[in-house]
């Protein structure tokens, strides 16, 4: 079992940190549907800054969930991760309906499957930087589209046929039951799945309903205090953890914009180490059960 990075193969054992669900280089500039220059991440002397400070906080792994039609860049990825030693795991698949290419529509679930296995195998965007999960794969706000539902099954089938896992989005954090019919109406193995914005869903029984079936859910918008506070994302958390599910969160913050750099005063990538972590330890969650957020389940989600 080895965990698939953008420089190649990495053992599980070598993965630190890791921030679960991220974008560094993307561009949403224009497929937004608000069209703004914010949305859109470079590989830039802001990003070095914001990279070598969650280094710095024992951070070796990002994974990268930007996918086909959202502006991923695998060169750029790749680049990044020599320049600061740091493990990438890129992602393939299509995000949700708003921004899929228009082929995607065309094409039948077999055809999006064959895509997602061949930038598994031989690599993206012609190149040989191999993607080594399937992600972000989306649903719309509190629906499932017909051609989103077509995605999952073929993310699915590509999950089957390569052994990669599947990390979700959950559109304000909705649609997660919606999400874990589908994948139980294929067969998917639950443990190979994560569940997205998991933490912008204030519904615990909704919650304790994925968590049930195996899967793992991320808490990965964390910062983001215009969608919900981090102090009611703690207080949830913290209910999950006393609830005995520290085998199945993991954390990330999900920046998608230049204003979440902390060049231009934003909170930051490593808002995650520098003060989410110290208040769940200052609300006595342990050293023990941050490591197995951080470490040991991203270590066993990615790895196939
Ligand atoms: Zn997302």
């Amino acid at each position: 079992m080895k965990i698939q990075s953008v420089t190649g193969p990495v053992d599980p054992q070598f993965l630190q940190k890791t921030m679960i669900h991220e974008h560094l280089v993307f561009d949403l500039s224009e497929v937004r549907e608000e069209k703004d220059a914010d949305s859109k991440l470079e590989n830039s002397p802001e990003l070095d800054q914001e990279i070598k400070r969650i280094i710095e906080s024992g951070c070796n792994t990002v994974v990268e969930v930007s996918n086909i039609g959202m502006g991923r860049d695998a060169k750029a990825m790749f680049d990044i991760a020599k320049k600061h030693n740091l493990v990438i795991i890129a992602s393939t698949g299509f995000y949700k309906e708003s921004v899929y290419p228009s082929f995607v529509f065309e094409k039948t679930k077999e055809e999006l499957a064959e895509i997602m296995i061949r930038e598994i195998e031989d690599g993206m965007d012609d190149t040989t930087i191999k993607a080594g999960l399937i992600a972000e794969i989306g649903s719309s706000y509190q629906e499932i589209t017909e051609t989103e539902k077509k995605v999952f099954e073929a993310a699915i089938l590509a999950h089957k046929k390569t052994g990669a896992p599947i990390s979700t989005h959950c559109e304000i954090g909705t649609m997660g039951k919606g999400q874990l019919d589908l994948f139980q109406e294929n067969n998917a193995d639950m443990s190979r799945i994560s569940f997205g914005h998991q933490d912008l869903n204030e519904d615990i029984e909704e919650q304790l309903e994925l968590l049930k079936s195996g899967a793992f859910i991320q808490f990965d918008t964390v910062g983001k205090n215009s969608y919900r506070r981090d102090s009611d994302r703690l207080s949830n958390l913290i209910e999950l953890l006393n609830l005995g599910y520290e085998d199945q969160l993991m954390l990330s913050c999900d920046i998608t914009r230049k204003s979440h750099l902390k060049s231009f005063d934003g909170y930051g990538y490593n808002h995650l180490f520098e003060d989410f972590i110290p208040a769940l330890l200052n609300n006595g969650v342990k050293e023990e059960t941050i490591d197995k957020m951080l470490v040991q389940n991203p270590r066993r989600f990615l790895a196939f």
